[in-house]
């Protein structure tokens, strides 16, 4: 034990601090007290500086946090069945998608289990990174985000046409993981167990005849450190992020247990899927006046649900990315009555949001079927998948929300139906009643 004394002192500079008193030597880091100052004395002269004392603690943390976290965080991983109900609550449709990921994180999350278990040296597990090919808006980063709320691990975003190599403009690979070590709190394990989201991943790796000095967007430096990343490598995080420098301290990030999750609307794949499968297998092309659309997408959606690997190398991804993200999942574009669903269903659903912020203000809105319908159908129309409804409706309120807290100390009703959605000028008469004030 400790004497619980301390030996030394000033630091001041010097040998004025330490007249008449012994200069003593940190046992651990072997720096004197005229360097590090104070020291607390333990038995057969063994001393111990504040630095080493500190470092210490900082151990025994990081231990203790890996201990129970490990056990904690993923001692029970939910079923698949589970994570695919909990997905329910938040995403509409893509039941396939929902299945395929529920499966492979689940797959994930126990082979980290099995690596902190016994039998870990005699099996080795691979990693499944996972690719979601899908349109824009269909529910690919939501699906990641939610995944990562679900099991309590954090998470980052990154955009895979912004990223460059080390020394470019843009953004470093390591950046991703700095997010993520963001998102964790600094905490550097929870960080290791996280998931990375990588978007337009279908955008690398083509050769475009646009060269760039500043910029290595597809270059092979970039497509090396995604791999490595992808695969797991020991990478060197700058703490504050942008360019890194020689006399920088560096995080170590060890990203083999990371779950990279990559994204791509991969536009035109379904060429290259009917190729190969051979036009008469699949689709009918109903290609009658009416339902063009419809059939469109719902030809699109069935000739993606096929995809394979070797129509993603086909397209044009580098096979060495395609073989890190063996799970394939496929997304299909959302039809107007998913969008209607998208609305209302979700627990986060932007009606419902709309219809708690006019309760808070003592006000009641209420959407008909008909204006639902209608907004679904105007957001469809710009081919940004789900995103569209946010903006459609955002429009649509911004008149009512202005002129909200005046008049709802009324306790005002707003009904809005298809009319009021389809001109909306006609929103100044959409307010239907008003209860007599109290
Ligand atoms: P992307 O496929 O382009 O990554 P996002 O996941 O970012 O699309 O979706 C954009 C927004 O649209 C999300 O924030 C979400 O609110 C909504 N959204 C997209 N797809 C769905 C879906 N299937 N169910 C519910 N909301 C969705």
């Amino acid at each position: 034990m400790a004497k619980n004394r301390t030996d030394g002192g000033g630091g001041e500079g010097g040998d004025s601090g330490f007249r008449g008193r012994k200069v003593t030597t940190c046992s651990f880091c072997g720096k004197s007290s005229r360097e590090v100052g104070p020291m607390v004395e333990g038995p057969n002269e063994v001393y111990v500086c504040a630095g080493c004392v500190e470092l210490c603690q900082n151990i025994f943390r990081q231990e203790k946090r890996r201990v129970n976290s490990v056990s904690s965080a993923l001692g029970d991983v939910p079923a698949p069945r589970e994570i695919s109900e909990y997905l329910d609550q938040y995403i509409v449709g893509q039941d396939r998608a929902k299945r395929t990921l529920s499966v492979a994180v689940h797959m994930h999350y126990k082979r980290l289990l099995h690596l902190e278990s016994e039998e870990a040296s005699n099996l080795e597990l691979d990693k499944s990174n996972i690719l979601l090919v899908g349109p824009t808006g269909s529910g690919k980063t939501l699906l990641a985000k939610t995944l990562a709320r679900m099991l309590k691990v954090p998470f980052a975003i990154g955009d895979a046409t912004t990223l460059t190599e080390a020394g470019y403009v843009g953004e470093d690979v390591e950046n991703l993981l700095l997010k993520l070590l963001q998102a964790a709190d600094f905490d550097v394990e929870a960080a290791q167990r996280g998931i990375i989201y990588i978007d337009e991943v279908d955008k690398i790796g083509k050769t475009s005849g646009n060269v760039s000095i500043t910029r290595d967007v597809s270059g092979e430096g970039v497509q090396q450190s995604l791999l490595k990343m992808l695969e797991g490598t020991v990478a060197n995080v700058p703490p504050q992020g942008g360019r890194k420098h020689p006399e920088q301290q560096y995080i170590q990030i060890d990203t083999s247990h990371i779950l990279f999750i990559c994204g791509g609307t991969f536009v035109g794949i379904e060429d290259v899927i009917r190729r190969r499968m051979g036009r008469t297998q699949i689709g009918f092309g109903t290609h009658q006046t009416d339902g063009v659309r419809l059939a469109e997408d719902a030809n699109r959606g069935e000739v993606l649900s096929h995809v394979r690997t070797q129509d993603v190398v086909e397209y044009g991804m580098i096979p060495e990315l395609v073989g890190r993200l063996p799970v394939i999942a496929p997304l299909e574009s959302l039809s107007t009555d998913t969008l209607m669903k998208v609305l209302t269903e979700p627990r986060n659903a932007l009606v419902r949001q709309y219809e708690h912020l006019f309760a808070l203000e003592d006000a009641k809105l209420t959407f008909t079927d008909g204006a639902l319908r209608a907004i679904a159908r105007q957001a469809s129309k710009r081919d940004t998948g789900a995103r569209a409804l946010r903006a459609v409706l955002e429009g649509l309120m911004i008149e009512l929300l202005f002129e909200l807290p005046d008049d709802a100390q009324n306790g005002a009703e707003y009904v809005i139906d298809e009319d009021a959605v389809e001109n909306s000028s006609r929103l100044e008469d959409i307010r239907v009643s008003r209860k007599e004030s109290a």
